[in-house]
């Protein structure tokens, strides 16, 4: 099929909740991805920050033949083996002792969301229960996800909302404590928001964050599904921080494009969940299991690691490089390999232009361009970016 009878085709029947733009996209190796038409793209928005490893990575794809050709799929009445070892390498590479397994970011904050009420109901009193999240934070598009996420375009019209969220601003930890009443249970943020325009949490704010969960008795749930795996150049963004979440979601890269989630607790959380408690379907089923430990092998590598920060070092000096030379820039944030340039001039031409010319970027926001490339990129996969962003932005 080419462009416009894939377009034609998926107006008639594909539900309107994209604002897609008017490309398919046929085929990936590596950086790169090429449209129904043939045309050749360097890729910076891997499937939004899912492929990191990049696209069709061979240890993935040998991975899922393998495991296709001998068992796609049993229910969670069994164990199952890529299942548990998989387990065991989030478990050994992370700070948290026990994994759910799900197939989205929205539903492993979903289930972060039932294991904190679980937890408080258990430990802290009845009347435990509220959630404090961040502005400009996402957790997914599922009810309690979209309640949790601080952004009222994502629930308009989707009330009555589940009761039981407030909201701060972001790196405020005077506002966080004000927040505090009889009521809260958990605080809940991303380390480094991603859809909310590529905002790094402060160290300070961090620290003071964990040191009030202990205080207070909260727990503290991490959102990593986009900042975590490898993708700031810590296996965990957590890890900068010198903190420790009680609960960790994540998702997006985690499978090297085969739809997966988890939620990982710690012990003493992870044992209010009891059989009956939580459940999936597909949760951890033994052809997503095999995919991701091998993305997740190859993620959380310590040389791959330190590769990636090197990389988004140069980078992010490249990005300088540009705002330094056009006054729309208003600065340059993120960590590792998600990185983003606030903008003073609307961000989707830009996006536009760049796509025209065979780099794929996108915005958040109206003024945020996000840089979210696979981690396997090369030093001059980043100039080439640069070289198409600054003749773009030379003509605004
Ligand atoms: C993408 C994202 C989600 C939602 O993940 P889905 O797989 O789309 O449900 C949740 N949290 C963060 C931080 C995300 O970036």
């Amino acid at each position: 099929m080419n462009t416009q009878e894939i377009i034609d085709m998926g107006q008639k029947y594909v539900m309107n909740t994209y604002g897609r733009l008017p490309m398919a996209l046929v085929k990936g190796e590596g950086p790169y991805v090429w449209d129904a038409e043939g045309n050749k793209y360097l890729d910076f928005v891997a499937g939004l920050a899912v492929n990191s490893l990049g696209h069709c990575h061979p240890k993935v794809v040998e991975a899922v033949r393998e495991q296709a050709g001998k068992l796609m799929h049993v229910s969670n009445l069994y164990w199952i083996e890529p299942q548990v070892k998989l387990a065991k390498l989030l478990v050994e590479k992370s700070a948290l002792d026990k994994v759910f397994f799900c197939n989205s970011g929205a539903e492993a904050n979903e289930g972060a969301i039932k294991l904190a009420r679980k937890y408080a109901k258990k430990y802290l009193g009845p009347e435990k229960y509220e959630i404090i999240t961040m502005e400009k934070s996402f957790h997914g598009r599922t009810l309690a996800a979209i309640t949790a996420t601080a952004q009222p375009k994502y629930q308009k019209d989707l009330d009555p909302l589940p009761p039981g969220f407030k909201y701060v601003p972001f790196n405020d930890i005077q506002a966080l404590e004000e927040a505090l009443t009889p009521n809260t249970c958990a605080v809940m943020m991303e380390p480094v928001q991603g859809e909310g325009g590529v905002n790094v949490a402060d160290y300070e704010f961090m620290q003071k964050v964990s040191k009030l969960c202990d205080d207070k008795n909260l727990l503290l749930i991490f959102d990593e599904v986009q900042c975590g795996l490898g993708r700031t150049g810590k296996l965990f963004a957590y890890e900068y921080y010198g903190v420790e979440p009680d609960i960790m979601t994540l998702a997006k890269a985690i499978a090297g494009g085969v739809p997966m989630g988890a939620l990982l607790a710690k012990e003493k959380v992870a044992g209010c969940f009891q059989p009956g408690d939580h459940a999936s379907t597909f949760g951890g089923n033994p052809l997503a299991s095999a995919a991701a430990y091998a993305a997740v092998s190859i993620l959380a590598d310590g040389s791959f690691l330190a590769e990636v920060a090197g990389k988004g070092l140069y980078f992010e000096e490249k990005l300088h490089y540009l705002q330094d030379k056009y006054p729309f820039i208003t600065d340059v944030r993120g960590k590792g390999l998600i990185l983003g340039l606030g903008i003073t001039v609307e961000g989707k031409p830009i996006a536009d232009s760049c796509q025209e010319k065979g780099l794929l970027i996108n915005c958040v926001g109206s003024n945020v361009l996000r840089f979210i490339p696979p981690l396997t990129i090369s030093t001059e996969h980043i100039d080439y970016a640069t070289a198409v962003l600054d003749e773009v932005m030379t003509a605004i």
